[in-house]
């Protein structure tokens, strides 16, 4: 996770994803063990072999079939430091080849990438984390770059973590995330469907990606492609007009019609709103197993549906 303000629990019932995915994954398929209170006031011990149902529907089920009260997750041991590398690319193609290259050979410890679309470059955001000292020969080693700035930190926890500026109440923050085959980058970091106009220039907006590693048991309501590898692509932006804001979020309702067709999927990361057959295309047979689940572990309706289709 990149924000500091998201609790366990609602990032849990979206799916949780960060620089470290393209190794870990999401966040709900890390999880060994929730406790979860019920719609009917039952306290419930669930996992992968206990009370599975009740595990599979609160892991990105966005609060309709239960809280979760405690969360036991896989940790790891983080380094002392944390190198963060930032290398300019002015040719898209070029870029592509090392993201490939540094998501398959796990050189860095962490990843992200982002397009500037005024100024037509992609920044591979890249981290190390270290004890005792990284050689930037090897970190870079063979990549093809334009250029390259890094800088150290010793939180390496809250390192990459976006400045509570962006997400101030006095702006507007119109952004959707998907998640998308693996074999969408090129065009995704292309982005044919903005324009300069669309967004506002960088810090005040952010497009762009996070590889994402498959998890062989994944919680079934985060609808993701199939595959080893996918990615998450996001339009993100910090608005003071109104106008822009509004055109914006018309703009990412017709982007998602594109990045469907593209065989995405959206990630329910907050406000999207789908009409009942948008919904039936998101969820597909997991639609009437939610159902299901919904009348098992809240039959009287008490978790507010929020616009979700479940009941
Ligand atoms: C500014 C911002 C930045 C973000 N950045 C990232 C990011 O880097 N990576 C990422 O993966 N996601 C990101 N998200 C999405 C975020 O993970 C989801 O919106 C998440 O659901 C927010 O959790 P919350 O604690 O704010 O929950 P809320 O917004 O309060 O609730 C969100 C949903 O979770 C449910 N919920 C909350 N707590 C519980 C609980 N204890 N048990 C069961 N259900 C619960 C609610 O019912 C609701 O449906 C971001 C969101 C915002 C607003």
């Amino acid at each position: 996770m990149d924000i500091g303000e998201a609790t366990v629990g609602g990032t849990l019932s979206a799916g949780g994803l960060g620089t470290a995915s393209f190794r870990h994954g999401l966040q709900v398929d890390q999880v060994e063990r929730l406790d979860v209170v019920t719609g009917t006031g039952e306290r419930v011990v669930c996992s992968r072999s206990r009370n599975a149902a009740l595990f599979d529907a609160v892991r990105g089920g966005q609060g309709q079939f239960g809280v979760i009260v405690e969360a036991w997750i896989r940790l790891r041991r983080a380094g002392s430091r944390i190198r963060q590398y930032q290398l300019l690319y002015r040719d898209f193609d070029r870029f592509a080849d090392d993201f490939e290259r540094v998501v398959g050979d796990g050189r860095f410890d962490h990843l992200k990438a982002e397009t500037r679309l005024h100024t037509g470059k992609i920044i591979m955001a890249a981290g190390i984390e270290y004890d005792d000292d990284v050689d930037d020969g090897d970190a870079l080693r063979g990549l093809g770059h334009d250029d390259v700035t890094s800088n150290d930190a010793v939180d390496v926890g809250r390192a990459g973590i976006y400045p509570a500026w962006g997400f101030s109440r006095r702006n507007h923050h119109p952004w959707r995330d998907w998640f998308l085959p693996w074999s969408t980058l090129r065009t995704l970091i292309a982005q044919p469907w903005l324009t300069p106009r669309s967004v506002p220039r960088a810090p005040f907006s952010w497009t762009g990606v996070y590889p994402i590693r498959a998890a062989p048991e994944a919680a079934p309501l985060v609808m993701r492609p199939q595959g080893n590898l996918i990615t998450s692509y996001s339009i993100l932006a910090v608005l003071g007009d109104h106008d822009w804001a509004t055109r914006l979020t018309g703009r990412l309702r017709e982007i998602d019609r594109t990045l469907v067709g593209l065989g995405a999927k959206s990630y329910l990361s907050g406000h999207v709103a789908y009409a009942h057959g948008g919904w039936e295309e998101h969820y597909g047979d997991q639609l009437a197993l939610a159902k299901q689940w919904k009348r098992e572990f809240d039959p009287n309706g008490v978790f507010e549906p929020n616009g979700l289709p479940f009941g």
